[in-house]
């Protein structure tokens, strides 16, 4: 039998504590406290996007120990909407007798991208060559083993394209090292992968090991970022099905509980390379909100909860257009009404109070008769949408 609303050691409501404050605590703040839970918050941002959502949030940083004891002392699981809380921080809170899902052990497979790719190539999943780099020594060597152009990533703290550079000849590699702060931040080098479409995948697998994995998608980047995505996937079956097994296996592989984002490459003759597991709920899956009967952010609350897993089948073709910021700015948004009167589009914002180039600040998402339909449709509204300078 499974009790949602009451823990059974105590009167009060079930207390999920996050993470980590922007949009993607906010959404999952909405649905936790739709299924009768209450959230705290845990940012070292003040003004973020779950401030105001949340029944306690507390401005502190995550990377004091004695801080996080203290948010984890009031709740009943501890989640993450970010891959930035080190894993040992974390495992000190679980040996303390706190649950954090996804656990320690995931998030230190996770979060360090070289040690997740040696992680899935140990379990036999195919990911794009790559190298280890701590040295200029390492970096001519992995230059001559990959060849130009190749990508320097940081191991750790990279999002939305932020720990990633391009290098395109030997005299970039300087410049390269430098722009992700030198060799002792953390760094490997990936082959070029010459992808045809960028595919993406949310799988949720609960604390009871019951998993759930919603259609396959194919995200567009502009310049290393999502601008957009279209549900399902125009792909074969047999790309379909392969996604769906390397996503099964790689939440498998890393002891996942909760909602992950599996990011892949497909290449020419169905070749499917899995790029990158993100051990939260993903831009890649807003669309699920509007687009099926159970989100990403209900299974994931559920999936560490233990409570079942809901129903993640398309109730239609569907499409998700991010809202980026073009230049530094208030953050207000312009243009609203405009998008409102676009017939179909639903429109997000995450009340962000300082826009920079690049930063997400919402997302539209439309439903249609073809995922391009619907994509022209969120594209309309957002295209409404700006950000003042
Ligand atoms: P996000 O937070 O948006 O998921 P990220 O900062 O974690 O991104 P990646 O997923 O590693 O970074 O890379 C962002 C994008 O850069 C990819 O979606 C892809 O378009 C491009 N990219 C990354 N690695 C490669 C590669 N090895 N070859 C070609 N393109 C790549
Ligand atoms: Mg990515």
């Amino acid at each position: 039998m499974h009790r949602v609303f009451v823990n059974s050691n105590s009167p009060r409501p079930v207390t999920i504590g996050i993470l980590g404050g922007g949009q993607l605590a906010l959404m999952l703040a909405r649905t936790a406290s739709q299924l009768g839970m209450r959230v705290h918050v845990l940012e070292p941002a003040t003004n973020c996007p779950a401030q105001h959502a949340v029944a306690e949030f507390r401005s502190g940083d995550w990377s004091d120990p004695a801080i996080l004891l203290e948010f984890a002392k009031d709740v009943d699981v501890i989640t993450l909407e970010n891959e930035f809380i080190g894993a040992g921080l974390l495992a000190d809170l679980e040996q303390r007798g706190h649950v954090v899902l996804p656990s320690s052990k995931t998030m230190r497979l996770v979060q360090d991208k070289l040690v997740q790719k040696e992680t899935l190539s140990r379990a036999g999943i195919p990911v794009v060559e790559f190298e280890s780099v701590t040295s200029e020594q390492d970096l001519t060597r992995v230059s001559a083993t990959l060849g130009f152009p190749f990508v320097l990533k940081r191991r750790t703290f990279g999002y939305d394209g932020t720990g990633n550079v391009t290098v395109s000849s030997a005299q970039e590699l300087e410049s390269a090292v430098q722009h992700l702060g030198g060799y002792k931040t953390g760094l490997y080098a990936e082959k070029w992968c010459p992808f045809t479409m960028e595919l993406a995948i949310m799988i949720t697998r609960s604390s009871t090991g019951e998993t759930a994995l919603y259609p396959v998608v194919e995200s567009r980047q502009d310049n290393h970022v999502c601008s957009s995505v279209l549900a399902p996937a125009d792909i074969s079956d047999e790309v379909f099905n392969l996604a769906r097994e390397m996503a099964l296996r790689a939440v498998d592989a890393i002891e996942g509980v909760g909602t992950f984002g599996i990011e892949f490459f497909l290449l020419q003759d169905n070749v499917l390379l899995l790029n990158e597991i993100a051990p939260r709920v993903h831009n890649s899956g807003h669309y699920t909100l509007e687009a099926c009967d159970c989100s990403q952010f209900e299974n994931h609350i559920r999936a560490i909860r233990g409570l079942p897993l809901g129903n993640t089948e398309l109730r239609s073709y569907a499409a998700m257009v991010n809202l980026l910021a073009k230049s530094n700015g208030s953050g207000a948004p312009c243009g609203i009404g405009e998008a409102l009167a676009v017939p179909g589009a639903r429109i997000h914002l995450y009340g962000k109070l300082r826009a920079t180039p690049g930063r997400k600040m919402g997302h539209v998402t439309a439903l249609g008769d073809s995922a391009e339909e619907a994509l022209a449709t969120a594209t309309r509204a957002a295209n409404c949408i700006h950000f003042e300078n």
